[in-house]
């Protein structure tokens, strides 16, 4: 990732249904910084965000329904410089391989991702501290 001071970051959200609330509660405790950038999500998780942040988000499919597709192509395209994707650990998901594929891309393009808040919120410290710098 090539993070430049001043520059608005693309931040795809995205969160299985058993993750959601903590999706949402992790969005409203960190709005004044992620409204500093452009945030874009799958579709059901999108909704949810935009609902909490009162704030447009770019919403793309559902995930189940090629959304989380959509995300890794555009991680492909260099069109997203931040993952967060609070999967399920507990719970086994019928789009098994297209999250399998996300998770590819993103390794193989190098994007921070974070699965769980300790990340994301160490992923947002850094942003912060290299827009501030
Ligand atoms: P959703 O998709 O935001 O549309 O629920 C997330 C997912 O299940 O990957």
């Amino acid at each position: 990732m090539d993070i430049e001071t001043g520059h608005r970051k693309r931040i795809a959200l995205i969160a299985h249904d058993a993750r959601k609330d903590e999706l949402v509660n992790w969005v409203t405790e960190h709005r004044d910084t992620l409204l500093r950038h452009e945030l874009l999500a799958t579709g059901t998780t999108g909704r949810l965000v935009e609902e909490a942040l009162q704030t447009p988000v770019h919403k793309l499919l559902s995930g189940p329904l090629g959304g989380d597709l959509q995300i890794g192509a555009l991680i492909a395209e260099g069109q997203v410089d931040v993952l967060i994707f609070f999967w399920d650990p507990l719970a086994a998901q019928p789009h098994d391989p297209d999250i399998k594929a996300l998770l590819r891309v993103g390794v193989l393009y190098n994007i921070p991702t974070a699965s769980n808040e300790a990340t994301a919120n160490l992923i947002l410290t850094g942003l912060l501290a290299v827009m501030d710098g």
